[in-house]
């Protein structure tokens, strides 16, 4: 299949005419209609003669000049999208056409990438496992009866049903690296500020970022040198200049160094993933990176942080759905959805301010300097991304706690601003996939992408795809 390559691969088809661009479009809407009445990994699947007429003309102008030209791609449905529906897996949005494009989006398509739809999530951004959408729950390829994992479950699905070549998630607290992993596939939760979020739905702003996901780090890499970089309706994108990242995918890992935190591999941790983590550790050490282990005790109270400054920020963000100017009234909102505007509101009300949402933002403090004291010593922090392999369809959104616990080890990233890389390292003996990540300083995509690549070359889990794809 031609949707098996990566980026760079299908780009030096399309150049040397090996296929078209209209024939990755069909083999791509082949695999919709063969596989997603299964997976449900869209929303809305943009109509296909349309999208066809968009390969015709990169056909017919053979302008192949730019890597992601003619490569298909999906969007989460968190990102506006002129005259497409847009529903953030909400009933609020059912039929909210948007007016305007985001940022993330108009780049790619200046580039003539080709979108193919808009994916499932949970509603708003709001869990971990896409069974908190109103579209119905998001199936994993690699087993029909588990999620994908969320809240981008419904990008990372299509991935790995090649119903789509690369995806743009959005990571508040995990929502690219957790489905990345649990679906096989790399995702990147970027640095906060580094690509423009302007048109893409509001979940917790001061968490909220726009990441690129693929089959490989080096696949990431192209996109993001696309997508990243300020914008004048971001006030919150970075200055900071954006890096040609895959000019530094083929450097050497030797003398790097990465830390694990062997604390946070004991209990609540699957066992399987936890040898998964301990292999990919001694994978580094072969490509000659010293891995040393260390401690971050702080993580015992990063759900506690996230799940109070998360609530709010989205308590204030979601007033805007009042029914009034648009979208459809409020009773809408899911039970999981109302649970989060609830304790956001109680937490912000006075009174309470203080003794939780003041509190938390000081702990947060504590967490950026805890990364900053590790981070200033190594290249990189390895973790796992999941405790467990991916959960039976109805486990997590008939368990509100069980489901903010499985985000452990994705919620602490967030608040302190710093990206990660979440990368293929092994499968249980079940066959599900299990996923790492890389987290580095500010601004060090780079060096995480870097690592990625590396570590890509003498693996080959990234390339495994589930039975059901044939
Ligand atoms: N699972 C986390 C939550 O429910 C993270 C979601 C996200 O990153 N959008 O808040």
């Amino acid at each position: 299949m031609i949707t098996d390559k990566t980026i760079k691969e299908i780009h030096s088809g399309l150049k040397r005419r090996d296929y078209s661009c209209v024939e990755i479009i069909e083999e791509t809407y082949k695999n919709i209609e063969k596989y997603d009445s299964e997976i449900n990994s869209a929303i809305t699947v943009l109509d296909k003669k349309s999208v066809l007429k968009k390969a015709k003309a990169i056909d017919a102008e053979h302008k192949v000049s730019d890597l992601l030209c003619g490569i298909p791609f999906v969007l989460k449905d968190a990102y506006v999208t002129r005259g497409i529906r847009t529903t953030c897996a909400s009933n609020v949005l059912a039929d909210y056409i948007p007016q305007y494009n985001a940022t993330v989006y108009k780049k790619l398509n200046d580039l003539g990438a080709v979108l193919i739809g808009k994916m499932n999530q949970d509603a708003w951004g709001h869990g971990g496992s896409t069974e908190n959408t109103d579209f119905a729950p998001t199936h994993n390829p690699w087993d029909l009866t588990r999620v994908a994992g969320g809240s981008s479950g419904g990008p990372a699905a299509a991935l790995a049903g090649r119903m789509s070549v690369f995806a743009i998630g959005e990571d508040t607290g995990g929502s690219i690296r957790n489905p990345a992993a649990w679906c096989n596939i790399t995702g990147l939760k970027v640095s906060y500020g580094r690509v423009s979020r302007y048109g893409s739905i509001a979940y917790a702003s001061s968490f909220d970022t726009v990441g690129p996901m693929g089959k490989t780090a080096e696949d990431c890499a192209i996109i993001l040198e696309r997508i990243a970089g300020k914008d004048p309706y971001d006030a919150t994108s970075s200055l900071n200049p954006v890096p040609t990242y895959t000019a530094s995918l083929d450097k050497t890992l030797k003398g790097k160094k990465i830390a694990l935190p062997k604390d946070l591999l004991g209990k609540g941790l699957d066992p399987e993933i936890k040898n998964a983590i301990l292999e990919a550790a001694e994978k580094f050490n072969f490509l000659g990176v010293a891995v040393e282990e260390v401690s971050m005790p702080i993580f015992d109270y990063g759900l506690a942080v996230y799940y109070v400054i998360a609530p709010c920020e989205t308590s204030s963000n979601l007033a805007r759905y009042d029914g009034i100017r648009y979208g459809n009234d409020r009773s809408n909102f899911t039970e999981e959805t109302m649970r989060r505007i609830m304790i956001g509101t109680y937490a912000l009300s006075a009174g309470y301010y203080d003794a939780f949402y003041r509190k938390a933002q000081k702990a947060r403090t504590l967490f950026i300097k805890a990364y900053q004291d590790i981070l200033s010593k190594f290249d990189a922090i390895l973790m796992p991304v999941n405790p467990t392999p991916p959960t039976v369809i109805g486990e997590l959104i008939g368990d509100p706690l069980q489901n903010l616990l499985a985000d452990f080890y994705t919620v602490t990233q967030n608040p302190v601003g710093v990206p990660s890389l979440a990368v293929p390292c092994g499968f249980t003996k079940n066959k599900l996939p299990i996923g790492m990540q890389l987290i580095g300083k500010m601004f060090t995509e780079e060096i995480l992408l870097n690592i990625g690549h590396q570590y890509q070359l003498v693996t080959d889990w990234h390339k495994k795809k589930p039975e059901m794809i044939s």
